[in-house]
């Protein structure tokens, strides 16, 4: 059997593994249009902010791929995919065929349609040779004593850019379209506790703005916003959410809607074609994040190797804010929806503590923890397992409470 993965991020190194514990001495050949292997993306902030050098990034050497039986081939994209004759066009002109194919070709940074964008000084974060020129524009910018820079969304990568940024020694403004930054992980009260954290570590936030155009002084210069004010930065950072890289399977004829559309066992709507991570849309839900990758992942490759072992019911959205002082994990549902569910809140803005939970009928639903790092591992346990906390009822967020007690 000849397993073949487009793509090199946790989805392909996840499947491979999988496919590998079989057992099956096969061999295993992934190609990626990148010309580094395997790496996590979220070190990429580490990374960006000083704290890890380029080797440390690369997370298994040489030796790791030889004694798996996995054949990575670097800077070499899948240009073409022709399902019937179960055969991949590389961009070196090479044809490769595959009994089992998985697409883990992730996404892309969306680029709003900005003018100016194509200036020098306008990127995004998407790969390390991202990373390298954004820091090494950030350089330049503070040997010319250009300290401004602007993050454009306030999403948890751009926030998490925006603190990078400011520990090379930027003075950084996030431009916001919401009311507030992560509203989709924090509420109202929350972020107010979030933004006093991030002003302290140098980061500003602008909510309700609208970007209109890059302005330019022969290189970025700054953002306008739509309503006459102007945003200083010589570094501007467009971090707007992503895409998936769906060009490749829509040519190739895949049922494709915002992701290639797969079942619940990550078959695409081609025979002996699966796919998985962020390039996949299951039951009408893109999640784009890790742990669906790896869920995802896990249950295509099972499926090509035995068909039918696995399946896949979504994943409950759990992440995580990686600003330290400023850690916020956010899970399942953060907003009651109806009179059905009960919230219980704690804030202590001067500690930087926000917590929040969500129940219904005495389980929790979803949290919001910020500044309560020690609570999450026992929250999102109790939250995954479904564990009936009613009899813990409304002291669930005193400080004297463990929540690992309900655990027990
Ligand atoms: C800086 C950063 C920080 C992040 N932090 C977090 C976090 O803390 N938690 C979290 O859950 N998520 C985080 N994410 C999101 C997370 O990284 C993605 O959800 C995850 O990488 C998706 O994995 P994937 O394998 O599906 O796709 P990707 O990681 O995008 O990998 C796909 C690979 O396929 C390659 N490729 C594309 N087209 C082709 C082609 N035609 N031929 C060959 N190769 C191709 C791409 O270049 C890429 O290398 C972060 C993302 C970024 C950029």
């Amino acid at each position: 059997m000849n397993f073949v993965i487009a793509g090199n991020g946790i989805a392909a190194i996840t499947a491979a593994r999988t496919i590998v514990a079989a057992n099956l001495e096969t061999r295993i050949e992934i190609y990626t249009d990148e010309p580094h292997p395997y790496y996590l993306r979220p070190a990429l902030i580490r990374f960006l902010a000083g704290g890890l050098e380029l080797a440390d990034l690369y997370v298994y050497p040489p030796a790791w791929y030889r004694s798996k039986g996995i054949t990575v081939h670097l800077a070499t994209a899948v240009t073409e995919l022709d399902a019937a004759a179960r055969r991949l066009t590389l961009d070196n002109g090479e044809e490769v065929s595959y009994d089992r194919l998985l697409l883990a070709v992730g996404s892309s940074p969306f680029e709003p349609a900005l003018e100016g964008m194509e200036q020098q000084g306008v990127f995004t974060l998407r790969t390390i040779d991202d990373a390298l020129a954004i820091k090494s524009h950030a350089e330049r910018c503070l040997a010319n004593d250009q300290r401004d820079a602007v993050v454009i969304g306030g999403g948890l990568l751009g926030l998490e850019c925006a603190n990078a940024l400011a520990t090379l020694g930027l003075d950084v403004t996030v431009l916001q379209h919401g009311p507030w930054p992560l509203h989709k992980q924090i509420d109202e009260q929350g972020a107010g506790v979030l933004e006093e954290l991030l002003g302290r570590l140098g980061v500003r936030c602008l909510s309700n703005v609208v970007p209109e155009a890059i302005l330019s002084d022969g290189g970025a210069a700054g953002v306008q916003l739509e309503d006459g004010r102007r945003v200083k930065g010589h570094l501007i950072l467009c971090s707007a959410g992503v895409r998936s890289n769906t060009d490749l399977p829509r040519a190739a004829g895949l049922a494709v809607d915002h992701g290639v559309l797969v079942d619940s066992e990550m078959r695409t709507s081609v025979d002996h074609v699966y796919a998985a991570g962020d390039v996949a849309e299951y039951d009408g839900e893109m999640w784009c994040i890790i742990p669906a990758a790896v869920d995802q992942a896990r249950v295509a490759a099972a499926n090509m190797v035995n068909p039918g072992s696995a399946t896949y019911h979504g994943t409950v959205p759990s992440t995580t804010l990686k600003v330290v002082g400023a850690d916020l994990t956010s899970i399942g549902l953060i907003n009651a929806p109806d009179e059905g569910y009960h919230e219980l809140r704690r804030s202590d803005p001067d500690a930087g503590v926000y917590q929040k939970l969500v129940l219904q009928d005495g389980h929790i639903v979803g949290a919001i923890l910020l500044g309560a790092r020690e609570r999450v591992p026992a929250v999102s346990r109790l939250i995954k397992e479904g564990t009936d906390v009613s009899a813990y009822a409304d002291h669930l967020l005193d400080d004297a409470f463990d929540p690992a007690e309900a655990l027990r």
